[in-house]
């Protein structure tokens, strides 16, 4: 089955064909931003007529939340125009293919699972700790979805009541402390402030601070881990972004969730899948649930 992918992103627009997990004809272009709605619409409009006639379905990964097909986010201005955009109703204009929709980690989720041993791992948790942090569940073997799309927002768990109010409103989440805008956050504060890569630069050279504000992050990530494994028997998480990609720092959360009691831990290991996640799984979500789209 040929399945048009298409990641939409709050800067840029990748397309492509997909067929058994492999990317060709990928294309990408910036999101519109001014008349954010009209451009979007006929964005969609072109990248379909592109592809037309080479398709079975349609497989979309997004930002924000999906909620029936309509975009929307936990802080909807995070959207700018595109806030309750009819993403589904959009692309069915100009297709009657099958369509699907997911959030864009749910989708990164789904092409890191598709790479497990899907007989042994049937629980498993994708976090993405990069600018925020974000997840994708899989429980036996499904990725959870429904009914609202908001499965999976595991960055905006509770991690200290005392913490930073968070983006989304709620005070102290993981996100808040974890992510990479809270790590830049904590370092424009220092008397020597800097981004967060040289955050991490810092760190590797043992720098007090630095080393402070990773270890915060990493051990909030292994308490996030540790909740997941312990609240829905999770058997394996793989981590990603560019905060959970740095040299040193999947190695701290290893070493913080082996701190946790037994029943607590689970293999972490990190993301296999690059830039075209979002593509991939997608896809592969689509195929595997494609009985039941229309
Ligand atoms: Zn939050």
């Amino acid at each position: 089955m040929q399945v048009l992918a298409l990641d939409i992103g709050g800067t840029k627009i990748a397309a492509a064909l997909v067929k058994n997990g492999v990317v060709t004809q990928r294309q990408q272009i910036v999101t519109p931003q001014q008349n954010a709605v009209d451009g979007m619409h006929e964005a969609l409009a072109q990248i379909v007529a592109q592809y037309q006639g080479q398709f079975d379905c349609v497989a979309v990964a997004s930002t924000g939340i999906i909620n029936n097909g309509v975009l929307t986010a936990l802080n909807p201005k995070n959207l700018g125009g595109l806030a309750e955009f009819p993403l589904k109703e959009s692309i069915a204009r100009h297709t009657d293919k099958p369509i699907g929709l997911l959030n864009d980690v749910q989708a990164a989720a789904c092409a890191e699972y598709k790479e497990q041993d899907v007989e042994k791992i049937q629980n498993f948790v994708f976090i993405t700790v990069s600018t925020g942090v974000g997840g994708g569940i899989i429980l036996e073997r499904r990725l959870l979805t429904e009914p609202n799309g908001v499965a999976g927002h595991i960055g905006h768990t509770l991690a200290d009541p005392n913490g930073p109010v968070c983006g989304c409103g709620r005070r102290g989440c993981v996100e808040a402390i974890a992510s990479g805008r809270a790590i830049e956050a904590a370092a424009s504060v220092w008397e020597n402030p800097c981004s967060p890569k040289e955050v991490f630069a810092r760190f590797r050279q043992q720098d007090p601070q630095a080393t402070a504000v990773v270890h915060r992050s990493a051990s909030t990530i292994a308490n996030l881990i540790a909740d997941l494994v312990i609240g829905l028997d999770i058997e394996k998480v793989v981590i990603g972004g560019s905060v959970g990609l740095a040299e040193g720092y999947l190695p701290l959360v290893q070493h913080y969730l082996q701190q946790q009691p037994k029943f607590y831990q689970c293999q972490v290991e990190r993301a296999f899948h690059g830039q075209d996640a979002g593509l991939i799984g997608a896809a592969w979500w689509v195929e595997q649930n494609q009985a039941k789209l229309k």
